[in-house]
């Protein structure tokens, strides 16, 4: 079945990255080895510099369609984003589903 959705944001054309709070941190504490142990400190530290991320929403939005499995992006976690994105390609079916 092909994966068909319609993006509410384009990521390319805003240029999300440029802006990025996570620029200038180190890649480590995004893309932790696991989620037990010093994995968690650094998985709650990548979530606070996300809140506090202007382009949390498009970041989220292409790890999500774009299947991004490692790492934290958009202030979730690999497990957090495993559970959202079923109900994120659920509302994609339903909303493509209604044109
Ligand atoms: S939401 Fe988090 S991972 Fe995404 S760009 Fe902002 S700081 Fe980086």
């Amino acid at each position: 079945m092909a994966l068909i959705w319609n993006r509410s944001i384009d990521w390319n054309a805003e240029d999300w990255r440029e802006v990025a709070a996570c620029r200038n941190t180190e890649a480590d504490m995004f893309f932790p080895i696991g989620a037990t142990g010093v994995a968690i400190d650094q998985i709650e530290s990548a979530k606070r510099v996300c809140n506090q991320c202007d382009v949390q929403a498009p970041c989220l939005e292409f790890a999500l369609a774009t299947n991004q499995e490692s790492g934290v992006w958009g202030g979730t976690s690999e497990e957090e984003r495993r559970k959202i994105r079923k109900q994120w390609l659920a509302a994609r079916r339903r909303a493509n589903a209604t044109r």
